[in-house]
């Protein structure tokens, strides 16, 4: 039935219903085989319909929808099972997709895991842009011999097991009937190439388990949540393959002096009423220090001034965000003598 892996939402819908009518439970009475493919059929179609689950199985396979396999997490290191989906309803989409995933890719060699973590920057840092070291433990180049996994002298040859192919063939069964599936060779990862003899420091890895203190640059203007993409700063591939990427997650402290909004920053000041009658000079701290604001006579409660250029840095520009200044105006609760005297002086004029 063939779909292919970049078919469109209508095709897979049609390929569904196509398989669903054929499949119905109500026309095989009894049929657990067919019961069971219909089951999977339903399965694979809520995630290909699904764009976003069918974004993440194509980044991730099947691992990364959620139904069997680690798709990670933040605070833990261990990301296996991200790339090697393997079996379960992998076997699915491959049936789905028509052919194997295996035979396209051919030869390869495994790239490092990607790496997620997570830290935590104070309010300022997300103003000015920071400096964190941040110490994980990973896979990094076996400087023994030079992450390409065997002695000096040797060097790599064709692996045996699968003829430097890097793939074995697989019989599988499928809802269209018994298909071929290639996979990755075990013994090499699909690489086709072994070391002839081993690196005795990393076992013929060209990578060793290693706890890495690192800087992260933060850059200013980052908000809360927002994740950092370090190419090429996740785990060290095996025998100098390439190495995966770091994904960092910078969460911000809350400031309780500012409320953010994008790259907006706004303060609330009290202001006694006759300040905003008459007018005044306040002062107001911004996330670049403080500044004298004027308000100007009349001023009504909540009204907001805009202080341009005084917010956030725009993340990646040299702009800023502004800042914005409510009023909150107070009516004393208690008048002196002399103060009721004089409104009600003024309340007289008024009337
Ligand atoms: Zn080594
Ligand atoms: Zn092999």
């Amino acid at each position: 039935m063939g779909v292919p892996r970049d078919a469109s939402k209508d095709d897979i819908k049609k390929a569904y219903r196509k398989l669903s009518k054929e499949l119905h439970p109500d026309k095989h009475k009894g049929d657990k085989d067919k019961e069971h493919k219909f089951k999977e059929v339903n399965e694979a179609y809520e995630i290909l319909g699904d764009e976003s689950k069918r974004k993440q199985y194509d980044t991730f396979g099947a691992a990364g929808v959620g139904s069997g396999g680690t798709a990670g997490g933040f605070g833990g290191f261990d990301f296996s099972g991200f790339q090697n989906a393997g079996g379960g309803l992998g076997d699915i989409f491959e049936s789905f997709f028509g052919g194997t995933r295996g035979t396209s890719r051919g030869r390869r060699t495994e790239r490092g895991r990607d790496m997620e973590v997570r830290i935590e920057i104070e309010f300022a840092e997300a103003v000015s842009g920071a400096k964190k070291k941040i110490k994980i433990e990973k896979f990094v180049a076996c400087d023994s011999c030079d992450a390409k996994g065997y002695e000096k002298g040797s060097q790599m040859i064709d692996c045996t097991d699968c003829a430097g192919t890097g793939q074995q063939i697989r019989t599988a069964q499928s809802f269209f009937g018994t298909i071929q599936q290639s996979v990755l060779c075990s013994t090499c990862s699909g690489a086709g190439k072994k070391p002839e003899k081993a690196c005795g420091s990393c076992r013929g890895e060209g990578r060793k388990r290693e706890s890495e203190t690192m800087t992260i640059e933060i850059p200013a203007g980052i908000h809360d949540g927002q994740t950092l993409r370090l190419a090429g700063k996740g785990e060290v591939g095996k025998q100098g393959a390439v190495s995966g990427d770091l994904y960092v997650q910078v969460a911000i402290q809350h400031d309780p002096r500012f409320e953010r909004n994008g790259d907006d920053i706004k303060t609330i000041t009290i202001l006694p009423v006759v300040d905003a009658i008459l007018g005044t000079q306040i002062e107001v701290t911004t996330v670049h220090g403080k500044i004298s604001l004027k308000i100007p006579a009349g001023t009504q409660p909540n009204q907001i001034f805009r202080i341009k250029g005084k917010g956030m840095p725009v993340l990646g520009s040299s702009r800023h965000g502004d800042h914005y200044v409510e009023v909150r105006v107070e009516v004393p609760s208690k008048l002196s003598g002399k103060e009721r005297k004089l409104v009600e002086e003024w309340k007289k004029i008024n009337s």
